[in-house]
């Protein structure tokens, strides 16, 4: 599509406070000055403040993994889309497949959640994608239409530009199995075209469709060249420094 590729990591639950905010300033000394990718990580909650004070301005946005629909109240344990953006966030993921099959989310809730965030300017990087089974049974672009319809529900056009969308197929993520370059741009393709469908070419244009499960240096190369991808969202790889800088590296040369 002709952007600078967008490249996220998500830290899930893995990490201590001290490793995490080393990486992020190797991440920061490395990338300096060196190439336009935009890029990102999502620390968990507790490591975001230090890890954003060690990312202001640079070139790389820190984004939580997670918050809940309500600005605030009585939610214990949960953190709210205005605690996570005053700890320096700029991005959100919303919907990420461990949340919705470990966690119980569903699509309302996860509707919710980005129009929270949209509302204090954090943006969703919102998770979409299909079991094995629904693969299987060739349920794929039934579940990504609905995921995407429920999620985008009564949002307006103007703020869906601002949205980052991650397809994630479920049974690529932390397997080691990716899917294949193709298999993933017809899947984009097909969400461009809901875009399109839903809030015309230009919008659906601006949006990131990013691709995540099991990418690393190795595919992200024939991963990036396909014209529907934008960007990557890494898991495992990304908390690997050398494993991350080189998806980077790689990204930049597309
Ligand atoms: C993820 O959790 O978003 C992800 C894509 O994980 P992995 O890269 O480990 O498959």
């Amino acid at each position: 599509m002709g952007k600078e590729p967008f490249i996220v990591g998500n830290w899930k639950m893995n990490l201590t406070l001290e490793e995490g905010v080393e990486f992020a300033k190797s991440l920061r000394n490395n990338l300096h000055g060196k190439n336009k990718t935009i890029s990102g990580i999502c620390p968990p909650f507790i490591f975001l403040k230090d890890i954003s004070r060690v990312l202001e301005g640079s070139n790389i946005c820190v984004g939580a993994q997670n918050i809940h629909s309500e600005k605030n109240g009585a939610y214990t344990g949960e953190i709210s889309a205005l605690m996570v953006k005053e700890a320096g966030c700029t991005h959100v993921l919303i919907g990420h497949s461990e949340r919705r099959h470990l966690f119980g989310e569903i699509d309302s809730f996860i509707n919710a959640k980005i129009k929270t965030a949209l509302s204090v300017n954090l943006k969703p990087i919102f998770c979409i994608g299909e079991t094995l089974t629904e693969r299987e049974e060739g349920r794929t672009e039934y579940v990504v239409k609905n995921q995407l319809k429920n999620g985008l529900l009564g949002i307006d056009n103007n703020y869906v530009e601002e949205l980052v969308i991650a397809y994630e197929p479920v049974w690529a993520i932390g397997t080691g199995k990716t899917a294949s370059p193709e298999q993933a741009n017809e899947v984009h393709s097909f969400i461009r075209g809901f875009l399109t469908d839903g809030y015309g070419k230009d919008i659906a244009n601006g949006v990131y469709i990013q691709y995540g499960g099991s990418v690393k240096p190795e595919n992200t190369r024939e991963l990036l060249a396909q014209p529907e991808i934008d960007g990557l969202l890494v898991g495992g790889a990304s908390i690997k420094l050398e494993a991350f800088l080189k998806i980077i590296d790689a990204a930049s040369i597309q």
